[in-house]
């Protein structure tokens, strides 16, 4: 069936793997970073355990049965890092420095493409555009965004820090809807996360786009299951979405 775009008023995208890689790549350059921090000051960390209890806090919001969503707190599982590292209970000055340090490497580990720019930019000329993102820290999204150049092409920036809660809870998109003052039905919701994307946006109602595009990172990848809401759209590459939502060919949006 084709995708009718009629009803459409607004564009909300996730952020890491949709607009901008955070792969492998950045993962790793993030953990990098943190571990150096942690050899500052607590002496070298053991990386395997590093590894093993960053992957789990990174997948913990999406843990439990039923899952409750609940969005980590930052602090808390920086100071659980180095009690389960080095087996001793860090002072808030060395909590504080590991955090300055998490920001710095989440927002320089962050680039945005030319051509994604650009294509962000002609689809704000039609439609009113939002961002929805998972991650525990709202300050770091908002600086890679003004630092990627982003920010000021989009009307409403919501992250999971800021509502406590993930997608796929309802409580995020409904946060983006009411800020964005559209209906769910109005709302293209364009995601890379099966789970927290596909089916949250679905769930709350929007039409949803799974973009392809970039590698996500493996823990935070979820197969799809029995039952599962389908996709509006599938895109290899989010160049794509401009021709699905106007039927005409786009040209230019890759560099
Ligand atoms: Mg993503």
């Amino acid at each position: 069936m084709p995708f009718n775009s009629s009803a459409i008023r607004a564009i909300i995208f996730d952020y890491g793997n949709t607009l901008i890689a955070f792969g492998p790549e950045q993962i790793a350059a993030c953990d990098q970073a943190l571990a150096d921090e942690l050899g500052r000051l607590f002496g070298p960390p053991d990386m395997a355990r590093v590894t093993a209890v960053r992957d789990i806090d990174r997948v913990r919001p999406y843990s439990g049965d039923p899952p409750e969503y609940r969005e980590n707190d930052l602090p808390r599982i920086t100071a659980g890092l180095v009690r389960s590292v080095y087996g001793v209970e860090p002072s808030q000055d060395q909590v504080d420095a590991l955090l300055r340090v998490r920001f710095e490497a989440f927002v320089g580990a962050i680039e945005v493409s030319g051509g994604m720019r650009t294509l962000v930019a002609r689809l704000g000329q039609r439609y009113r555009l939002g961002l929805l993102s998972n991650y525990p820290d709202g300050d770091a999204i908002r600086a890679s965004l003004r630092r990627t150049g982003l920010d000021a092409l989009l009307d409403v920036v919501v992250v999971s820090a800021d509502v406590g809660y993930v997608k796929p809870h309802p409580l995020p998109f409904e946060r983006v809807t009411k800020e964005m003052d559209i209906s769910p039905e109005e709302g293209l919701f364009v995601g890379d996360n099966w789970l927290a994307d596909i089916q949250g946006a679905k769930r709350a109602g929007m039409r949803a786009a799974y973009t392809t595009e970039f590698i996500p990172y493996g823990r935070e990848h979820f197969e799809p299951g029995a039952g599962d809401h389908e996709p509006d759209l599938r895109l290899d590459a989010l160049a794509e979405l401009e021709a699905r939502l106007t039927g005409r060919a786009v040209e230019g949006a890759c560099d």
